[in-house]
This record gives C-alpha cells, structure tokens and sequence, in this order.
C-alpha cells in the first residue's frame, strides 16, 4: 500500500530540491527585479552617486548620471579621476578639495556646493555630499558621495534674489537692498579707516512733470535717470531707488573732492538728457545732497541725515544744484 504522505513529513530529497530551486528562482527574479528598479532609479535622479578611494585616488564607482551631468564617459573617469577633477570650475577648485578633505575629520560633509563646466562648456551647479564608508576594507579609505545637479534650483535663488533686491521699474537697488549694502560699505569704511561718501538726489519739479506729460512718461524719466546714474557711477559703488524720485549712492575709498566731481558729471548728464512727448521736447534736472564720512559719524543715520539736509538746501537755493553738508 502506498505510503500516505501526512501533511507534516518532510519532502523527499528530490521535492526538497525542487522546492529551493523554485525558491531560488523566485530570489533570482525579486533580485533582479530590485536590480532594475535599483538601475533605473539611479539612471533617472539628478545626481551621480560615486565611491572614491582615498589613497590611490581612484574612483572606484560612478553612476549613470555621471554622463548625463558632466557630458564624459564613465569608463574615463573610472580610469582617471582627473576627468571629474578638471571639469570644476576653475574658481571652486581649491574649496571643493578642502571641503572634500574635510571628510577625513568629520566623517561627513553635507553642505559642499561647487560649479563644474560640463563638455558642452555649460556651467552647472552641484551639491556633492560626501561621507566616510563605514565598512571599511583593510586600511582602505573609502569616501562615497552624492553629487546632485542643484543648477536650476540655483537659478530659481539667483532670480528670486534678484527680485528682492531690484525695483522693478528701475532696474537699480530697491531701498531695503540698498541700505544693506550702504551698512556694509559703512562699517567696512570705519573699520578700515578708509573714506567714503553718500550722495541724495532728487528730482526737480517730478510732480509737474507726470501732471504734464503723464505718469507714463515719468516713469521713463525714471529710467533714464537710474540709467544715468548707474553710467556714471565705478566698480564698487552702491546705487539705489530709495522712494517714489530719489535715488541715493554710497561712494566707498572716496574722498569728498571725488564724489563732488561724481556728482557734477551726474548732474550733466542728467541735464543732457532730452525726452519727446508728442511733438514736444523736455528736459529734466535733479538736486543732489552731498557729505563725506566724518570721524565723529557712528552710524550710516548721521551721513543719510546731512545728506538730506544738503538735498534739501539745494531745493530751497532754486533746485538744479549740489550741496556738499
Ligand atoms: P521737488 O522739486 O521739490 O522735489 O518737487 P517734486 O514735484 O519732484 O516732488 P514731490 O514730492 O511733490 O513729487 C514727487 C512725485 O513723484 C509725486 C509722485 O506722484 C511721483 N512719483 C512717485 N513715484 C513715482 C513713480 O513710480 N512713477 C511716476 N511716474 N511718478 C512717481
Ligand atoms: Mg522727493
Ligand atoms: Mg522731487
């Protein structure tokens, strides 16, 4: 009689064998399965994940993105690492190899941004964490690293900052811009001993103008004055639209004389300037407050406030004109 295989007995040696290949078969499908879940997440996510060796200086992984970020052939980087090394802009060099040794002191270093050209000679923007391998091999120094493409997000900041600091009209500082970097000229003056001066302006009979030819055309006088301005004004000068038709500058390492004759060559041209409306031609003019920082002056408050009182001189003296206070 047949023997009644219960339930609870063992498989026989062949079912037992069968069995584990199903299973392994079953193992072999799940892992492959991970495997291309695991490949396409890696060939889709902006970033490179890469694996480094500390001492041969060999990089030992890159992932598929590799290609897609800096536009050269992983087989070349994974022979010289020198394809990913010569690709950092030239001017982030020195930080993305001290940040990159840091490492080796902190075990991690999560907050290293650096700009790379890719082959395309386009400039692209990474955060490249990097970590210590905890399961080290031997004396080996492992460093693994993500390298994320963050160069749109860094756009998108690039231009949100502008906005926050630009007056849309103009296209100059806005006032809170403005003051911040006039602080910061302020306090780097005191502290280096070194002159600086500040100037007002504002325009002559602005009113009579957008009640003339319209608030349209003001605002082009608008314009063209911060345009005047910023022509005249030199490399590390601060230049901003502080209300509705003053605008005001920061002159740093200037000493009176200079900023007076600034001021007089921004007078000019502004006087230069002529605008149509209709058949008709007008000029403009401005009335500028002038002062220099003085040992006595503790803060920006004191030079905007003889500025102003200068500026408003000026009005009172027949407009058109520059005070020095
Ligand atoms: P003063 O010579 O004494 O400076 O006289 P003013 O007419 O220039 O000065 P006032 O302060 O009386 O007028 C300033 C005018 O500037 C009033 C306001 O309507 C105008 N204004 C302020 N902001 C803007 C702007 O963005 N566009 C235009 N078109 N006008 C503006
Ligand atoms: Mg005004
Ligand atoms: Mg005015």
């Amino acid at each position: 009689m047949a023997k009644h295989i219960q339930p609870r007995d063992p498989p026989p040696a062949a079912a037992q064998t069968l069995l584990a290949l199903f299973h392994a078969q079953g193992e072999v499908a799940r892992l492959s399965e991970r495997e291309q879940l695991f490949s396409s997440l890696l060939e889709t996510v902006n970033a490179v994940l890469w694996a480094f060796d500390w001492k041969t200086r060999q990089v030992l992984y890159v992932s598929p993105a590799f290609e897609r970020i800096f536009g050269r052939q992983v087989s070349r980087v994974l022979a010289d690492f020198n394809e990913w090394r010569d690709s950092i802009y030239p001017d982030d060099l020195e930080y993305a190899e001290r940040s990159l040794a840091q490492v080796l002191l902190q075990g991690a270093v999560e907050d290293r941004e650096y700009r790379i050209i890719n082959a395309a000679g386009e400039i692209r923007w990474l955060s490249d964490k990097c970590y210590i391998n905890q399961q080290q091999d031997g004396d080996r120094v492992i460093v693994v690293g993500i390298a994320e493409d963050i160069t749109e997000k860094k756009q998108l900041e690039g231009e949100l900052q502008r906005l926050a600091t630009t007056d849309v009209l103009t296209q100059s500082s806005n006032r809170r811009h403005f003051f911040e970097c006039a602080n910061q000229a302020f306090t780097a003056a005191r502290e280096d001993g070194t002159p600086l001066s500040f100037l007002l302006l504002d325009i002559d009979d602005f009113k009579l103008i957008n009640d003339t030819y319209g608030h349209q055309q003001g605002d082009q006088v608008l314009q063209h004055i911060a345009d005047s301005g910023k022509a005249v004004l030199r490399r590390g000068d601060v230049f901003g639209r502080i209300g509705g038709e003053e605008f005001a500058a920061v002159f740093p390492g200037c000493e009176a004389e200079v900023a007076e004759q600034i001021a007089e060559r921004l007078q000019r041209e502004i006087q230069r300037l002529s605008f149509s409306h209709g058949q008709e031609r007008f000029g403009v003019t401005i009335s500028q407050g002038l002062t220099s920082l003085r040992d006595d002056d503790l803060s920006l408050d004191s030079l905007f406030a003889r500025a102003d009182a200068a500026m408003y001189q000026a009005k009172r003296m027949g407009k058109n004109q520059i005070i020095c206070g």
